[in-house]
């Protein structure tokens, strides 16, 4: 058993997860849970008495779906799981910690009892789903000491693995990598420059929408049209026989990654029909999901002002980044061969790993201290009165892809003579109206100084963190006032809810049914 604190990085995917651990040599590795599996998938069941992690829930998908949470990372953010299960409503950070929880319950036989590790984020993840990500981790017992973005941990991981990270790198040259992340339910493209084992991110975009599950959702739809047309089922009837094809689906989907044709056996009361799937007609079905992803690959690189000849690598990362489609049309977009030789699946864990390592100050032999240095995915501004429409308009404070740390500051005026407070409303998001923006939260500066004239400055300060989480500060200039404002959170559970979360998870068994 380890002294210290080990180092360990969790990759909370949408579909998958896995929890990687530096060994004795400083060399980052995979865990093994307790079935005896690296990648766990990220599904949740609730049973009549228990709560199930993992390959077993991801089973009962086909049996007993109206039991089973999968994809929780895409509703994080908002405030309940976009199904009830079991007729009970959950926020989706808390199944995130039901995962995490079973993680860290599995990583515990092998390091023995730890709380810190680092846990990833998709860079485009907005500061709200960074927030309630480390409430999860929270609710999961664990203590977040940070997060950091998966592109940007694969990085991490490939500069590792290339020596970049070493404490004697001879090389001086910067070199740019294009991380392209196509996971099972994200989409993630960030530019990184990897100078002096700094880690420099460029500029950011992606889809919190987009992953392997559309690709699946397609197949799905093929084969039901198949058996609608040639054999007069309409699969869809039930919930049960959904569950099923899904599963069937994405299992064909595997297997056209490196063939021309799948079939799939569908059992229709007994009947077994066989259907036929044909790589060509998957990827005719799904040309418009690899065009978006062309698309924000595109504005990534303009974003960063760079052509493709600047880039060195263009690092795979994400298991669909498996299918032949995703590879050929990277080909044909930047004129060079897609770097796969980081592992799919497990860089981002590994990278994560790394991380800990270095801010739980762990020496190592062979690597130094690397830094990284991060922009902010959206832009975030604070909502203001157009004096014209009167209606609400996101008055755009630091802009998105500006490098981070930033402190930003925003002066606003007091409307009355002797006023006591002040409102400010925080918003993120790309759009003019506040009102399509996502809200971060507000903040009521209060109380202010008494006998203040009208129009009295008030300054308020945004300050965002590297790993871009944000804090407010207000200050009145002339005076010594200055404090953290009162930074009530649009959403998100009270301290009281994740205390009492993190009681109940903790209580309970996530391993597997006996
Ligand atoms: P996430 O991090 O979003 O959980 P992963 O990077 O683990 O996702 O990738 C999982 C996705 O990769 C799933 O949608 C899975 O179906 C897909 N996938 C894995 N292997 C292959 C393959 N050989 N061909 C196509 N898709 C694959
Ligand atoms: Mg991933």
């Amino acid at each position: 058993m380890r002294s210290s604190s080990p180092a360990v990085g969790i990759d909370l995917g949408t579909t998958y997860s896995v929890v990687a651990c530096l060994d004795a040599s400083g060399r980052p590795e995979t865990l093994v849970n307790t079935e005896g599996d690296r990648l766990t998938p990220s599904v949740v069941l609730f049973d009549v008495e228990e709560v199930v992690v993992g390959k077993e829930a991801l089973k009962a998908v086909v049996t007993e779906g109206e039991h089973v949470a999968m994809c929780a990372k895409r509703d994080v953010g908002q405030p309940v799981y976009h199904k009830a299960i079991a007729g009970k409503q959950y926020p989706p950070e808390v199944l995130e910690a039901w995962i995490l929880n079973k993680l860290r319950r599995d990583a515990t036989v092998q390091l023995g009892p730890f709380r810190q590790a680092v846990v990833t984020v998709p860079a485009y993840f907005d500061e709200v789903r960074r927030k309630a990500t480390q409430d999860a981790g929270y609710m999961a017992a664990l203590e977040v000491i940070d997060i950091i973005n998966e592109p940007t941990a694969a990085a991490v991981a490939y500069g590792y693995q290339k020596g970049l990270l070493a404490k004697r790198t001879t090389d001086k040259r910067p070199l740019r990598l294009l991380v392209y992340d196509l996971g099972g339910g994200t989409f993630d493209v960030t530019v990184v420059e990897v100078r002096q084992r700094e880690l420099i991110a460029l500029a950011t975009d992606g889809d919190v929408q987009l992953g392997g599950y559309d690709w699946d959702q397609r197949l799905v739809a093929l084969a039901a049209e198949e058996l609608a047309g040639q054999h007069g089922i309409d699969p869809r009837e039930d919930s049960t026989t959904v569950g099923r094809l899904w599963f069937q689906c994405e299992e064909a989907k595997r297997m056209l990654s490196g063939r021309d044709k799948a079939t799939i056996a569908h059992d229709h009361h007994g009947r077994i029909t066989r259907i036929e799937l044909t790589r060509s007609r998957f990827e005719e079905a799904t040309a418009d999901l690899v065009d978006r992803t062309r698309f924000t690959v595109s504005q990534t690189l303009a974003a960063a002002k760079l052509q493709w000849n600047q880039i060195d690598h263009l690092l795979l990362v994400g298991g669909s980044t498996r299918m032949p489609m995703i590879r050929n049309m990277l080909r044909e977009l930047s004129g060079q061969e897609p770097d796969a030789s980081v592992a799919a699946d497990e860089a981002v864990a590994h990278g994560a790993a790394l991380y800990a390592a270095q801010l739980l100050g762990h020496g190592s032999n062979d690597v130094g201290r690397f830094t990284i240095r991060n922009v902010n995915s959206h832009s975030l501004g604070v909502v203001g009165m157009d004096r014209i429409t009167r209606q609400p308009r996101n008055g755009i404070v630091i802009p998105r892809n500006t490098p981070i740390p930033v402190t930003a500051r925003r002066v606003f005026h007091t409307q009355k003579e002797n006023q006591k407070s002040i409102l400010v409303k925080v918003v993120e998001g790309e759009s003019a109206s506040a009102d399509a923006c996502t809200p971060i939260g507000q903040c009521r500066v209060a109380p202010l100084p008494a006998g203040l004239p009208a129009r009295s400055p008030v300054e308020v300060r945004f300050h965002y963190k590297p790993n871009g989480r944000l804090r407010v500060r207000v200050q009145l200039p002339n005076t010594s006032t200055t404090n953290d404002a009162v930074f009530n959170r649009a959403s998100g559970l009270a301290q009281e809810h994740l205390d009492g979360w993190r009681r109940f998870i903790s209580e309970q068994e996530t391993g597997p049914r006996a």
